[in-house]
C-alpha cells in the first residue's frame, strides 16, 4: 500500500510539471516526453517502464529491445490520460507533434504511409494499463482503412477478400467504440453483430468465413449506414482523423463501466490511467497461411510445464478469444505452420529465460512469418502458481524468496478448498466435460446470467454461472457465483481469464451442453436442466455433473489434518510443503490461531500454528446442557445462586481446557474471558422463553422481565467484555479456576501448559487491575491445592482507542497486549461490522474507503491507534509480547502491516494459517 501511494505522487509530479502551464508552450530544459517509439531492435522504453507506458506498452519496448519479431510503432504514456482527466478531455499541447513524429519513424520503417493510395499503413490502437484489465478496454484494428485504401489493400494483396474482411472490422470496432455504437437496453445482440446474422443468413452461410466480398462488401455497406443512423454522423474517411477519434476513445475506455468494476474488485487505483499503443497491424485473416493466437509458456491452470494455448487460421484479433470459431490447440500448429510454430518454441524459451516467469503471450502469423504482440506475466490458479514458483526454484531461473514473493498468499486457500468426494462423483451423473480452467469443485443452482447470480447469492444460495460463452458484462455475476461454466470457448477466453484470476472453479468449452437462455434451460444428452436446479462443475478435471455432488478435503488436508494420505502420494502437498518451509525460513512474525476446540486447534498446528492467538471462551458455553447452567448463572438473583450456578459450568470449562491443552502439546494459548453481553445467551421470543422457564422451573414473567432487564439498545457499547468481570466477580473467578485447574492435571502428565489470560474490553487501568488480581488470587489457590506452580501471563486486548491511547498505563499490569482488530475497527470508526453493509459497499464505491476496514486494517486510522499504544506500552514495558487477533491476522495486508508494526504474531483461523505464514514472509522479504 506504501508503495502505491508512492507511485501514486511520482505520477502526479510528472503529470504537474507537464502541465504546470497549460497555455505556454513547454520551454523547460526537461523537457516531458509522452511518446515513446519501438521498432526495429531499438525502443525509447523498456519492461521496467509499465506505470508510465502501461503493460503491453512496456513489454512492447522490451520484447523489441531482446530482437523478438514485434511490429513497430509507439505507445502514449499514462500521462496523458492523466492530463486527459485532469484537463476536460484534451491533450497537451506537444503531443500531437510526437505523435506525427513517431507515426513518420513508423512509416519510414514499414515503408508504408498511413492513408497512402499506393502504399497504405495500417495500424493498431491499443489500450494498455499498469496491470493488465484483460478485455476491459477498447482495442482497435486496422485503422486507416476507408473506401479507397481498401481498394488499394485489394489489389496490393491480390486477396480482395482480405481487404474487406479487414474494413468490416474496423468499422465495426471503431463504431462500437469510437462512435458508440452499441446495444441498446431493449436489444439481445449487438447491433452490428444482428447486421452480421442477416447478410449470413441472405447469402446463406453459417460461418463468418464463408461470406464472399461481395457479401464483406454489402456489410461494409450496411456498417455505414447503420453507424450514420444511429449517431446521425458519418464514418470518418480521414486516417488521421480515425486516429484521434481512437486514441481518445481508448482514452475515455479507462472510465468504462466494467473497467471501473474490475478495478474495484483488483483494488487499482483509478488515477493510474491507461497507455495507448498505436502499432503497426500485422495480418492473421491473409487467408490460409495466416493466423492469430494466444499462448501460456506453462499451463495456467495447474502450472504444469508445457506449452499451452490455441490458434485460429485465417482470423483476427479477438477471434480466438470470443470464441467465433472453435480454436486448434497450439500442438496443431507444428503441422499446419511447421516454420512458425518452431519460431514460437523458440520464442517461448526466450520469453521465460528472459522474464523468468510464466509468459502469457500473443502472436500473430501472416503468410507463415510470426509476429509476437503481446506479452506479459501469465495469471495463474493458486495452484498453477505455487508449482511454477517451486518448480523455477528447482530450474535455478528464480531464488526461494522470489519464489515466496511471487505467489499471491491469498491463493494458498485455493489449494485449501474442498474437492469432489472420490465416491459421491463415482454415483453421480456426467453429463458433459470441457476444459479444467479453474480448479476446484462447485455445486450451485444454475443460473444463466449476471443479474440473477447476483440476486441469488444475495439471498444466501450457492449458484453457478452457466452461459454459453462469458464477456466482461458478467463480471459481476462470476464474482458472485460459486463457479463459471461454459459451452463455447478455450482456455483463453475471457471466462477462463477471469476465473483463474478470481481463483473461481470453472470449466469452460463443454461443447455438448446446448444452452437455451429463453427457455432458461441447459441440455445435454437426454437430461435437461432448467434455472434453480443443481448442478457441479470439477474445474480440475473439467467435468460436468447433474445435480449436486458432495465435497471432499483438499489433498492438502488429507495429508496433514485428517492423515489419511501419504504425503509422497500428493504432488501439491510436497510443492505446500516446501514452499511452507521456505516462508517459515524468511518470516520474523510468528503465526497463532484462533481456535475454541481441540480440533481447531489440531487443524492449526497441523498447518503450523504456534499456539492459540485467540480462544474465544463463551463458544464454550452454547454447547449441549451447559448453556441451560449458563442462563441459571444469569437469572440468578444473589451472588449464592450465581456461584452455584458458575459451580455447574466449571467442570465443562475444565473439561474443555484440558483437551485444548493436551492438542497444544505446549503451545502456548490466549484465552479470552467472557465477552458477548448476557442477553445473547437468553431466548428472545415468547415461546421459547416459556419453554425455557419450565425447563427451569421459573416463572416465565420472571424470565421475560430479566430479558427484559438486559435489553441494550447498542449491545456493541454495553454490558460486555471485562464489565461483565466487574460486575460479577465470581464469573473471572471460575473461568479462572477451570483454566488453573485443567492446566495442572495436564501438566501431570508432563506436557508444557503456557495459559495467557487475556482480559477484553479494557479501556481504563484499573479494570485491568481488579480483574488481574482475582486471576492471580486464584492461580496461587490453585497451585497450593494441587502442590504445583504455574506458567502464565495476563494480559489485555487493546480494542477501544481509550486503551490504546493510555497504554502506557494500562502495559504496568499487562504482560501482553492482543490487539482486537475487530472491536477496535468499530470504536475508532464508531461503525458497527454487522450494521456497515448497508453504506460500505457505497463508500467502496465512491472511494471514501478503499478497502473494507473489517477485512483489511484502516492503516492510517486503526493502524495508527495501533502504532500508538505500541509506542505507549514499550514505555512502561520494553519487552512486552503484542499480538492480533481480529479477523484482520490472516487477511495479507493487514498480515504485512502488522510485521512492520513490529508485533510478535499474528492470529488467524485454522484455515488462513498457511496464508498468514507466506504473507507474513513477504513481508520480511520486502
Ligand atoms: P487486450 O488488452 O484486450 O488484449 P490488445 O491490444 O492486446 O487488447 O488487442 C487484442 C488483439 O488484437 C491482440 O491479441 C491481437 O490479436 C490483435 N492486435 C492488436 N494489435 C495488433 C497488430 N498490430 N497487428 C495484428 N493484430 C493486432
Ligand atoms: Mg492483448
Ligand atoms: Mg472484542
Amino acid at each position: 500500500m506504501a508503495k502505491t501511494i508512492k507511485r501514486k505522487t511520482a505520477s502526479k509530479k510528472v503529470a504537474l510539471k507537464a502541465t504546470a502551464k497549460p497555455g505556454k508552450k513547454s520551454t523547460s530544459s526537461k523537457k516531458v516526453r509522452y511518446v515513446y517509439y519501438f521498432g526495429d531492435g531499438k525502443a525509447d522504453g523498456d519492461g521496467k517502464m509499465k506505470a508510465l507506458l502501461g503493460g503491453k506498452g512496456a513489454n512492447l519496448a522490451e520484447m523489441t529491445r531482446i530482437g523478438l519479431p514485434v511490429p513497430p510503432g509507439f505507445t502514449i504514456s499514462t500521462d496523458v490520460c492523466t492530463y486527459y482527466y485532469d484537463y476536460k478531455k484534451t491533450y497537451p499541447k506537444q503531443l500531437s507533434g510526437e505523435v506525427d513524429a513517431a507515426l513518420s519513424k513508423v512509416e519510414r520503417s514499414v515503408g508504408k504511409k498511413l492513408g497512402d493510395r499506393t502504399n497504405p499503413l495500417l495500424v493498431s490502437v491499443r489500450s494498455g494499463a499498469r496491470d493488465s484489465m484483460p478485455g476491459m478496454m477498447d482495442t482497435i484494428l486496422n485503422l486507416g482503412m476507408n473506401d479507397e485504401v481498401v481498394e488499394v489493400v485489394a489489389e496490393k494483396s491480390g486477396n480482395p477478400r482480405f481487404a474487406w474482411d479487414s474494413y468490416r472490422r474496423f468499422l465495426q470496432m471503431y463504431g462500437d467504440v469510437v462512435m458508440g455504437v452499441q446495444k441498446r437496453q431493449d436489444e439481445d445482440h449487438e447491433p452490428f453483430e444482428t447486421v452480421i446474422e442477416e447478410i449470413k443468413h441472405e447469402a446463406g452461410v453459417e460461418k463468418d468465413n464463408e461470406l464472399t466480398v461481395d457479401h464483406l462488401k454489402k456489410l461494409v455497406e450496411r456498417f455505414k449506414q447503420l453507424i450514420k443512423e444511429r449517431t446521425g454522423k458519418t464514418f470518418p474517411q480521414d486516417p488521421r482523423q480515425q486516429l484521434w477519434g481512437a486514441i481518445g476513445a481508448v482514452f475515455g475506455s479507462w472510465n468504462n463501466d466494467r473497467a471501473i468494476v474490475y478495478r474495484r474488485k483488483y483494488g487499482i487505483p483509478h488515477e493510474w490511467g491507461t497507455a495507448v499503443s498505436v502499432q503497426t497491424m500485422v495480418f492473421g485473416n491473409r487467408g490460409d497461411t495466416s493466423a492469430t493466437g494466444v499462448a501460456f509458456t506453462r499451463d495456467p491452470a495447474t502450472g504444469e510445464k508445457v506449452f499451452y494455448g490455441e490458434y485460429l487460421i485465417n482470423a483476427q484479433g479477438e477471434d480466438v478469444v470470443a470464441g467465433v470459431r472453435t480454436p486448434h490447440p497450439v500442438a496443431q500448429l507444428a503441422e499446419e505452420m511447421p516454420a512458425a510454430h518452431k519460431e514460437l518454441m523458440k520464442v517461448r524459451s526466450i520469453l521465460e529465460k528472459h522474464f523468468r516467469d510464466m509468459q502469457d503471450l500473443e502472436f500473430t502469423v501472416e503468410d507463415n512469418k510470426l509476429y509476437i504482440l503481446q506479452t506479459r506475466n501469465g495469471k495463474r490458479t493458486g495452484f498453477a502458481a505455487v508449482r511454477i514458483a517451486t518448480d523455477m526454484v528447482k530450474e535455478k531461473l528464480i531464488s526461494k524468496s522470489e519464489a515466496l514473493k511471487r505467489i499471491p498468499a491469498d491463493s494458498l486457500s485455493h489449494l485449501l478448498a474442498p474437492i469432489f468426494d472420490r465416491e459421491s462423483v463415482k454415483n453421480a451423473r456426467k453429463i458433459a466435460s470441457g476444459l479444467a480452467a479453474g480448479p476446484g469443485a462447485a455445486s450451485g443452482q444454475i443460473v444463466f446470467n449476471a443479474k440473477d447470480a447476483v440476486e441469488l447469492v444475495h439471498k444466501g444460495e450457492r449458484v453457478v454461472l452457466v452461459r454459453i460463452e462469458t464477456s466482461p458484462e458478467d463480471l459481476r455475476g462470476m464474482i458472485a457465483a460459486e463457479g463459471i461454466l461454459t459451452a463455447r470457448g478455450g482456455v483463453s477466453s475471457h471466462a477462463a481469464l477471469v476465473a483463474r484470476q478470481m481463483g473461481k472453479v470453472c470449466v469452460c468449452g463443454a461443447s455438448a451442453l446446448k444452452i437455451d437462455y429463453a427457455a432458461q434451460t441447459v441440455s445435454a444428452g437426454d437430461v435437461t436442466l432448467k434455472q434453480g436446479d443443481f448442478i457441479s462443475i470439477d474445474g480440475t478435471i473439467g467435468e460436468v455433473y447433474a445435480g449436486e455432488v458432495k465435497t471432499a478435503a483438499s489433498e492438502i488436508v488429507q495429508v496433514l489434518v485428517e492423515k489419511k494420505l501419504e504425503p509422497k502420494k500428493s504432488r501439491i502437498y510436497q510443492e505446500f510443503d516446501s514452499l511452507m518451509g521456505w516462508a517459515d525460513k524468511a518470516r520474523k512474525l510468528d503465526v497463532r490461531t484462533n481456535a475454541d476446540s481441540p480440533e481447531q486447534v489440531a487443524t492449526a498446528i497441523a498447518f503450523g500454528a504456534k499456539g492459540i492467538g485467540l480462544c474465544r471462551t463463551e463458544h464454550m458455553f452454547f454447547e449441549g446442557d451447559r448453556i441451560d447452567a449458563m442462563r441459571e448463572m444469569i437469572l440468578a438473583e444473589t451472588v449464592e445462586d450465581r456461584r452455584k450456578a458458575l459451580a455447574k459450568l466449571l467442570p465443562y470449562q475444565r473439561e474443555d481446557f484440558v483437551g485444548i491443552f493436551k492438542e497444544l502439546k505446549g503451545w502456548p494459548a490466549t484465552i479470552r474471558f467472557l465477552d458477548p453481553p448476557l442477553h445473547e445467551f437468553l431466548p428472545h421470543t415468547e415461546a421459547q422463553q416459556r419453554e425455557l422457564a419450565a425447563k427451569l422451573g421459573v416463572p416465565a414473567d420472571k424470565l421475560a422481565h430479566r430479558v427484559q432487564e438486559l435489553h441494550e439498545f447498542n449491545p456493541m457499547l454495553g454490558h460486555r467484555g471485562c464489565r461483565l468481570g466487574i460486575t460479577f466477580p465470581e464469573v473471572t473467578e471460575m473461568q479462572a479456576r477451570a483454566i488453573f485447574e485443567a492446566a495442572a492435571e495436564v501438566q501431570k502428565n508432563k506436557t508444557k501448559v503456557k495459559p495467557e489470560i487475556m482480559i477484553p474490553l479494557v479501556g481504563f487501568p484499573k479494570e485491568l487491575k481488579l480483574q488481574i488480581d482475582i486471576v492471580h488470587r486464584v492461580a496461587k489457590e490453585v497451585a497450593k491445592e494441587k502442590k504445583t506452580k504455574f506458567n502464565y501471563l495476563v494480559g489485555t486486548m487493546i480494542e477501544v482507542p481509550r486503551a490504546a491511547i493510555v497504554a502506557d498505563e494500562i502495559a504496568r499490569d499487562a504482560d501482553f497486549f492482543s490487539f482486537g482488530t475487530n472491536d477496535l475497527t468499530q470504536t475508532a470508526l464508531g461503525m458497527s461490522r454487522d450494521d456497515s453493509g448497508s453504506f460500505l459497499p457505497h463508500y467502496q464505491e465512491l472511494e471514501i474507503v478503499k478497502n473494507n476496514p473489517f477485512a483489511t486494517i484502516d492503516q492510517a486510522g486503526v493502524g495508527k491507534l495501533m502504532e500508538v499504544a505500541r509506542d505507549q506500552a514499550h514505555k512502561t514495558r520494553a519487552n512486552i509480547k503484542l499480538g492480533i487477533c481480529g479477523e484482520h491476522g490472516g487477511e495479507p495486508e493487514s498480515v504485512k502491516f502488522c510485521h512492520r508494526l513490529g508485533l510478535d504474531y499474528v492470529s488467524c483461523s485454522p484455515f488462513r494459517v498457511p496464508v498468514a505464514k507466506l504473507a507474513a514472509a513477504q513481508a520480511a522479504l520486502s
